[in-house]
């Protein structure tokens, strides 16, 4: 049994972690100001003996005992962290700085729930964790990835100066139940769409593409990521499986019995035009791949959001 903290736990990704750490026995903090998060992700895991949750800003500075910090804080949908930009990077920086304060001084490990946006509008393709990145410091994304990569520098110079025990893990587009209705991502959107027989929205011609994978798949990476001794990343967790946003639309307008048609909506500004991961080094450290196809996720997906929509 460990301590955990997870912040970000009422979120996407931190409420199926949260269920995940506690299937594993362990105890679980979960810590959320429940910006983007919500009681309702989380709702069957108050009963529970060794959940805990807690009701707090990470820009503000806290003290709690814990063996292990999985820190997931931050808004991840381009429309919810462009609501307040310098919220965002507020949270990116200070909240880090607090998260890997609290980890020097309780002398935990502190996992950085990081993104393939720090590799920006990639001119290197599969991105590599070795290639640094095109991104555009003072376009509309820079509060989100200029603030992640901030967050890895900061959990990096932890690591050279304080020896804090740190890792990164740099998450690509991940995908499945609980994700907010209404939080802007494509799958939610076409999702959404599709079922309410409105116009699929395509953004741009299209053609720009993403990796998509299942949160299952993800949350084993955390897991393995965490749990991994002298490795600090950073290491790229995503599926292969690239599909053109187009591609994607056509797919679950298909899979929904929809009626709905595709629209053309005009490209977001600094908009990536591709996006896959090569994970050769999470297969050779994690032992680690997904193991969940598009049409597999895509259908729990669509299940899951058939009872909210
Ligand atoms: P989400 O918006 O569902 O979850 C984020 C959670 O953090 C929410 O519960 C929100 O209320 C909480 N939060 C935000 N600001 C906070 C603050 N200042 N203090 C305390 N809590 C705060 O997003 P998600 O998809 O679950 O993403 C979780 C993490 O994974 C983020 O750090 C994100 O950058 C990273 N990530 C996600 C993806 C993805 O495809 N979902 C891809 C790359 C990286
Ligand atoms: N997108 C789209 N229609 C939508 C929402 C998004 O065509 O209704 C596109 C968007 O322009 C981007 C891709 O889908 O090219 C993925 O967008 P998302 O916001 O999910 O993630 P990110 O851009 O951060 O990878």
């Amino acid at each position: 049994m460990t301590r955990t903290l997870v912040t970000g736990g009422a979120g996407f990704i931190g409420s199926h972690l949260c269920r995940r750490l506690l299937a594993e026995g362990h105890d679980v903090i979960c810590l959320d100001n429940f910006f983007t998060g919500t009681r309702d992700n989380i709702l069957e895991l108050l009963d529970n003996k060794r959940f805990e949750l807690v009701r707090h800003d990470i820009t503000e500075s806290i003290l709690i005992e814990t063996d292990q910090i999985f820190h997931f804080a931050c808004p991840a949908s381009p429309v919810h962290y462009q609501y307040n930009p310098v919220k965002t990077i507020k949270t990116n920086v200070m909240g880090t700085l607090n998260m890997l304060g609290l980890a020097k001084r309780v002398h935990a490990r502190i996992l950085l729930a990081s993104t393939s946006e720090v590799y920006g509008d990639p001119i290197e393709h599969p991105q590599r964790e070795t290639y640094w990145g095109n991104v555009n410091p003072i376009g509309v994304r820079s509060c989100y990835d200029e603030g992640k990569r901030v967050a890895e520098t900061l959990t990096m110079n932890y690591y050279y100066q304080n020896k804090v025990d740190v890792k990164i893990i740099r998450i690509f587009n991940t995908y499945g139940p609980r994700m907010v209705l209404n939080d802007g991502r494509v799958v939610s959107n076409f999702i959404v769409q599709a079922l309410r027989g409105e116009d699929v929205t395509l953004y741009g011609e299209g053609q720009q593409t993403r990796s998509f994978c299942y949160v299952d798949d993800l949350v084993n990476g955390i897991y393995a990521m965490m749990n991994k001794d002298d490795f600090t990343g950073p290491v790229n967790l995503g599926n292969p499986n690239e599909i053109t946003v187009k591609e994607l639309a056509e797919r679950i307008i298909k899979m929904t019995g929809s009626k709905s048609k595709i629209v053309y909506r005009e490209l977001p500004k600094d908009d990536p035009t591709r996006r896959k991961p090569d994970i050769s080094l999470a297969k050779e450290k994690l032992g680690w791949q997904p193991a969940i196809t598009l049409e597999t996720g895509l259908r729990q997906t669509i299940e899951d959001f058939k009872n909210r929509v």
